[in-house]
């Protein structure tokens, strides 16, 4: 009896009609790449995926944070014969001490002799009177659900405590890429990692205040591109210097219009690596009315010196529910560590709520805005994470 791993796939997935062939072959490579290192054997069965291994426990650690896979299951693999069932069946119940159980059968197999039903009733027979104990069968709320699939070479089976969800989404890279504006704070990690679960290829860019904002604030943005990096492929962090940038606005610009003009500076910023480095689209943490710059005139102004598209995943979504989403990917812990951020130590006492574009160009006049852009660009550090 071997134990394999099931990979199940997104249902959306199966939607894809002609393209299901690509969006396949992807998840595929993407599974293969995240398994780099450890000794793997795939078997591809209509819709699935099962894969041989010595190091399971690690592999599910990794295969469940693929997009575009609903679950992980670690099965046992049987010949096609009812008591060899029977018999794994009941070591599963032995094994998993639970009072009720149900069994659901699955029959792909259709020349096997009973039909599902009549598995389960069988196999669920055995199981009653072989159990050394108290056990029941609860076909509405059991405890240990066991499935049973009966393919056509072989028969598997699993239980509720051998599946591990996954993240569903789409495979990562079959959707464009974005650069992820990549602060500190918690909502950002989570844009990216929702752009990322729908297949988009991130990016990552970071404004760094030196000496205002610290090395280790610099690290945690670093921790996070890293964590992030764990869902997708390998992860470039262009670190932006942004000093000058800052004090230069400080040194001209009215006062309660500074958070608005150093938004449109990471903008341009964003779009011209975006530019550079083939990449299609800028990506945010930003969700509307959280704080006084992501008002809808202040994402109107920031977004009039982009020349490509804007995502904001989080548009719609309250703190407390990114919040949730930050803790179940793993940046949460990260995002709360409490070093600044070049934003929290330039905030104007009363931000402009409502800007107004022609009035904020007129403001941005009093710059050299081009020449800002092009020197802090010539002097990023690339990171790969
Ligand atoms: P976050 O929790 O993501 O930091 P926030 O609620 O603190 O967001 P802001 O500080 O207004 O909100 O930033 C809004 C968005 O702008 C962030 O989600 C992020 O995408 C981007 N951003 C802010 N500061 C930086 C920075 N220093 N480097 C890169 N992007 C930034
Ligand atoms: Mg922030």
């Amino acid at each position: 009896m071997k134990e394999l791993i099931l990979v199940k796939y997104a249902p959306e997935i199966f939607l894809k009609g002609l393209n299901r062939g690509k969006f396949e072959k992807k998840l595929r490579d993407n599974i293969g790449k995240k398994l780099e290192g450890i000794k793997v054997e795939f078997i591809h069965d209509s819709g699935r995926y099962f894969i041989k291994t010595d190091e399971v426990e690690e592999s599910i650690k990794r295969i469940s944070k693929v997009f575009g896979i609903s679950e992980v299951c670690l099965v046992k693999e049987l010949e096609i014969d009812l008591n060899s069932i029977e018999e794994a069946v009941l070591e599963k119940v032995k094994e998993a001490k639970e009072k009720t159980f149900k069994i659901v059968t699955n029959r792909a197999n259709k020349k096997f002799e009973l039909n599902s039903m009549e598995v389960s009733r069988k196999v669920g027979g055995y199981v009653l009177d072989n159990y050394d104990g108290e056990i029941n069968v609860d076909v509405n709320n059991p405890e240990l659900l066991i499935n049973i699939e009966i393919r056509n070479n072989y028969s598997y089976i699993w239980s509720n405590k051998d599946i591990t969800k996954a993240a569903a989404g789409l495979p990562y890279g079959m959707n464009g890429s974005t650069m992820l504006m990549l602060s500190g704070g918690i909502d950002s990690p989570v844009a990216g990692y929702l752009m990322a679960k729908r297949g988009v290829e991130v990016n990552c860019v970071y404004y760094h205040s030196h000496p205002y904002t610290s090395e280790r604030a610099k690290e945690k943005v670093k921790d996070l591109a890293k964590i992030l990096a764990e869902y997708t492929e390998k992860i470039n962090l262009y670190i932006v210097p942004f000093t000058e940038i800052q004090m230069d606005i400080i040194d001209k610009c009215r006062e309660d219009e500074l958070t608005i003009i150093m938004r449109r500076f990471m903008m341009r910023i964003a779009c011209k690596l975006a530019d550079k480095f083939g990449i299609d689209s800028v990506s945010t943490g930003e969700s509307i009315g959280q704080v006084a710059s992501q008002t809808m005139d202040g994402l109107i102004v920031s977004d009039a010196c982009s020349d490509r598209p804007v995502f904001r995943p989080l548009i719609a979504t309250d703190k407390i529910d990114i919040m949730e989403i930050a803790r179940k990917i793993g940046t949460y812990e990260t995002s709360i560590l409490p070093y600044e951020d070049c934003c929290t130590i330039f905030v104007p006492k009363h931000p402009k709520t409502n800007p107004k574009l022609d009035k904020i160009k007129k403001e941005e006049e009093k710059l050299n805005v081009d020449e800002l852009v092009e020197k802090s660009i010539e002097n990023i550090e690339i990171v790969t994470f």
